[in-house]
């Protein structure tokens, strides 16, 4: 199968599940149970809110920054993996509401579930369009990403090099993030240790990268940091700015 007609089967696998059924999912067709927070499975497709988003370019065309093979698995079998448990998480808490009683014991796991999974979707649906084939450079310097990365870390470079060493050092597994943080309006560079741990409330991500070694261990084995800097050869900085732009809309009282 080519990957446009793939992409066919996935759109029209997507359409046929979730949005045919609008909002009214039902419990009784879900079976599968939420996946421990650190192996998420294929599985098969849970019907609930959120989907797998087809990725905006084919496997091959971040080589050879990153392969096609660690394209392919991470979102095919990893990203797929967190949104089918999510889902599965949405179906047992209310699930749970329903039964009363004693049922409600589960409520601990199933909502760190959630915010693993959810947080896994969220980062990882940003991070594919953060990239594009033929990205890289620099952002326009008139452009509002250009200005506040400036304003906020005094420059481009200043920006990469706080970035990258915040990725180079999470612990274990986790994520490197920009993200506009609406209180104070400013950017700042977050960490993620796994999906959800040590961010922000509110922050808005606008970068991720992944440095789970999923991510990158196929291509650069123990190099994290060989990946890291391989990774601002792919970057869309048009799609930083959209997402900024759209981020400063969003005001907290
Ligand atoms: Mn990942």
């Amino acid at each position: 199968m080519n990957e446009i007609s793939r992409r066919e089967v996935i759109g029209s696998a997507l359409a046929g599940g979730w949005l045919a059924l609008g909002t009214e999912w039902s419990l009784a067709q879900s079976t599968t149970q939420p996946t421990s927070a650190s192996a998420p499975s294929a599985g098969s497709a849970v019907d609930g809110p959120y989907q797998l988003p087809p990725l905006p370019y084919d496997y091959a065309d971040l080589e050879p920054y990153i392969s096609a093979q660690i394209m392919k698995l991470h979102h095919d079998i990893h990203h797929k993996g967190y949104v089918d448990a999510a889902n599965a998480a949405v179906v047992e808490l209310e699930r749970v509401r329903r039964a009363g009683g004693d049922a409600i014991r589960t409520i601990r796991a199933v909502t760190d579930s959630l915010s693993f999974n959810l947080s896994g979707h969220v980062l990882h649906t940003v991070f594919w369009k953060n990239m594009k084939k033929g990205g890289g450079g620099d952002p326009p310097t008139t452009s509002e990403i250009a200005r506040a990365i400036t304003r906020d870390f005094g420059s481009l470079d200043g920006f990469r090099a706080q970035f990258s060493a915040a990725g180079a050092q999470v612990q274990g597994s986790g994520w490197a993030i920009l993200a506009y943080e609406p209180l104070a309006q400013r950017l700042a560079v977050l960490q993620s240790e796994k999906h959800n741990n040590t961010g922000a409330w509110g922050s808005v991500p606008l970068l991720s990268l992944d440095v789970w070694e999923h991510a990158y261990y196929l291509q650069y084995q123990n190099k994290r940091t060989d990946y890291i800097k391989a990774f601002f050869n792919v970057v869309n900085w048009d799609d930083v700015n959209l997402r900024l732009e759209a981020a400063r809309k969003l005001t907290l009282p």
